[in-house]
């Protein structure tokens, strides 16, 4: 894999996905939203309204880029100076992507003090781990399978790291502003998220799932188990049933909480004095989409 190449995926059935049109799916960022308030779930995937990056998004997608051309380089190459040397060309990539990203700042000297904070993240990455010691199976993974109920799950695993003896190993990277302590039940059920789907892949169940806080520089490891992740199953199918219902009747309510700090949709939320737009009705084709910035947090 390149530094530029598209995302790897693996799926139960690509070669069905290139026939039918892709289908409604649920994706951890998506599925966190509904449970965090049902209300931001709708205006994110269902009205998909625009929201603005925030300059640590931006910085996230960043460093998550720098992460994936490290690991495509030659081992004796993954070290501290090459790894900053990616950010500019990790930043010029992610600006031809989204342009409208570079109107976060002022000019370009702004944007060259802002790209300078990602190198303390990096510093952080190198004093978790020596990326020289470890060959992952694929960064920045697409992962894709449909549960006995008919749910298709979808989402992207930041690492993916197999043993030899076939142990996996499942990291993300948070990179994301917000304190710790609010973000860690979600990164557990996105974690969660993706051991189900690769145990449902590769019928293995991940031995370790890692959680990399770049911000703070720890980490967070966690090993799942079989009858955890059957119950987990089980709450997923859960929360899209409960997603169909709302998107049925158009009855999303809000949820507030010290996480509405984070929520662009304030402005437009009952919770706040808002008045949300009418409801579009359930949406085609994809409500399960997330976004490079989602997977930044
Ligand atoms: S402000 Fe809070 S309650 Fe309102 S939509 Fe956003 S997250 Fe939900």
């Amino acid at each position: 894999m390149t530094a530029t190449s598209a995302p790897s995926t693996e799926s139960t059935s690509d070669s069905e996905r290139v026939r039918r049109p892709r289908r409604p799916a649920l994706s951890p960022s998506r599925a966190s939203d509904f449970k965090q308030c049902p209300l931001l779930y709708r205006f994110r995937a269902v009205d998909r309204l625009p929201e603005k990056a925030s300059p640590a998004q931006v910085r996230g997608t960043v460093v998550h880029s720098v992460l994936e051309r490290l690991f495509a380089l030659p081992r004796a190459e993954r070290v501290p100076d090459r790894a900053h040397e990616l950010v500019a060309p990790s930043w010029a990539a992610v600006r031809e992507e989204r342009p409208e990203l570079a109107e976060l700042f002022a000019d370009e000297q702004a944007a060259a003090d802002w790209l300078a904070t990602s190198g303390a993240l990096i510093d952080r990455y190198f004093a978790l781990e020596d990326p020289r010691r470890l060959e992952p199976e694929a960064c920045e993974l697409l992962v894709e399978t449909e549960l006995e109920s008919g749910l298709l799950l979808r989402g992207y695993v930041d690492r993916l790291d197999v043993a030899p003896t076939g142990e996996i190993r499942v990291v993300d990277y948070k990179t994301g502003a917000a304190p710790r302590e609010i973000g860690e039940a979600k990164a557990l059920f996105q974690m969660k998220f993706y051991a189900l789907v690769l145990w449902r892949l590769r019928g293995t169940v991940p031995r370790q799932l890692r959680l990399m806080y770049l911000t703070d520089g720890q980490a967070l490891t966690y090993a799942p188990d079989e009858a955890e992740l059957v119950r987990f199953e089980r709450t997923l199918d859960a929360i899209w049933q409960a997603i169909l219902r709302a998107g049925r009747s158009g009855d999303f309510r809000p949820n507030p909480s010290r996480l509405c700090d984070w929520c662009s949709h304030k402005p437009l939320c009952p919770a706040f004095d808002g008045t949300p737009p009418e409801y579009p009705g359930w949406p085609e084709p994809d409500p399960g989409e997330e976004s490079a910035l989602d997977r930044a947090d």
